[in-house]
């Protein structure tokens, strides 16, 4: 039995997930105290609940503990099993940090999967599907791990009632990752996505990314969605020869489309002006795909909160594989030790 304390470093939902990830993997039982301890609201909530449920049904588990608001859990697996999976988290929660939680096991599963979750689709503080399906996954293809993801419909907070759709291969992948340069940049392009709001919301945002980025009409698209509630998410990709960065900002109640273009605008600029190939975002996620398989190395930004915190979760179950090099200022490299 493996014991993690839920309130180290960054203290959120990635220790829950990455443990319960390797938990059913490595089949080591364990027991996490303190869930979300430095969240404003602790403890298991909706889309963190409907993750412990999930993990523990793709590997045949048994859980004390799993329910809301619970701070504490002890998770015992067995082995992943394939399937075709569906799991409601009847909130906005975020679909695709569900998805971040069985993924690893159904890499380990003895056939392919295919899962379909529905919830939140585009939140705040998560990766939209577009990070998974044009950033993420297309890097894990180039280790050789084969997972695809489509979005049959979009969920926004906190209306919820968003679907995504993934479909696994089991494999781990056989090639080391190397990507230090980021290489030419070949296109960008920005989606500016509204649902069930004054059309203008989407017309403000698409003028301020043009004026503050300089970017033509035709590399920004104003797209009304179909959903259950409002919502608003401005969605940023910019691609280059080796790596396609999203960059993602979310509309709220009361905060003006102006704000919403300009977060986008700063992380924007701030990657522009940097010439590192992964964002802090896909350098967390990284982690645990590389640690699965055979490993490698990438540079990227001063590692976040959440990725050294992701790292010390992967040392309990596989030991130290994470290693972190500072070349000069904001300039990072990553290596991960493959198992
Ligand atoms: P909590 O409420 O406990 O923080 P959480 O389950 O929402 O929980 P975090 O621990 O904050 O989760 O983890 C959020 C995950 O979402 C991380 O992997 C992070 O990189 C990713 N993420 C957050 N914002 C973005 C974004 N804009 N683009 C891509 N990924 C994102």
């Amino acid at each position: 039995m493996i014991t993690i304390d839920g309130s180290q470093g960054e203290g959120g939902g990635q220790i829950l997930r990455t443990s319960l990830s390797l938990s059913a993997i490595t089949g080591i039982p364990v027991t996490i105290n303190n869930i979300r301890a430095k969240r404003p609201k602790p403890g298991l909530q909706r889309q963190h609940l409907v993750a412990v449920q999930a993990a523990a049904r793709v590997c045949g588990g048994q859980v004390e503990g799993a329910e809301l608001g619970s701070r504490a859990l002890v998770f015992h697996p067995q082995q992943p099993l394939a399937g075709n999976w569906h799991f409601d988290i009847g909130s906005a929660g975020s679909c695709t940090l569900v998805l971040q939680t069985i993924l690893p096991i159904m890499l380990h599963a003895p056939g392919p999967s295919t899962v379909t979750i529905t919830g939140g689709t585009h939140n705040g503080m998560a990766p939209p599907v577009e990070f998974l399906s044009m950033s993420l996954f297309p890097i894990l293809h180039r280790v050789g791990i084969s997972a695809g993801i489509e979005l049959q419909r979009h969920g926004f907070y906190p209306a919820g009632g968003g679907s995504i759709r993934a479909t696994i291969q089991p494999g781990c992948g056989t090639v080391p990752l190397l990507l230090l340069e980021r290489g030419k940049a070949t296109n960008r392009h920005a989606d500016v996505l509204v649902a069930n709001l004054p059309a203008h919301v989407a017309y403000r945002e698409a003028q301020e990314l043009k004026h503050a980025l300089h970017w033509s009409h035709d590399e920004i698209d104003e797209n009304e969605v179909t959903a259950d509630g409002p919502g608003n998410a401005i969605i940023t990709r910019l691609r280059y020869a080796n790596v396609t960065t999203v960059v993602s900002a979310f509309g709220e109640l009361r905060k003006s489309a102006e704000r919403v273009a300009q977060e986008a605008i700063k992380d924007v600029r701030r990657l522009l002006k940097s010439d590192i190939p992964v964002c802090e975002h896909l350098a967390d996620q990284l982690l645990l795909p590389l640690a699965l398989g055979v490993g490698g190395q990438f540079r990227t930004l001063k590692p976040s909160e959440h990725t050294t915190t992701n790292g010390a979760i992967i040392a309990k179950f596989l030991g130290d594989v994470v290693s972190y090099e500072q070349q000069d200022g904001d300039n990072w490299i990553i290596t991960v030790r493959g198992r």
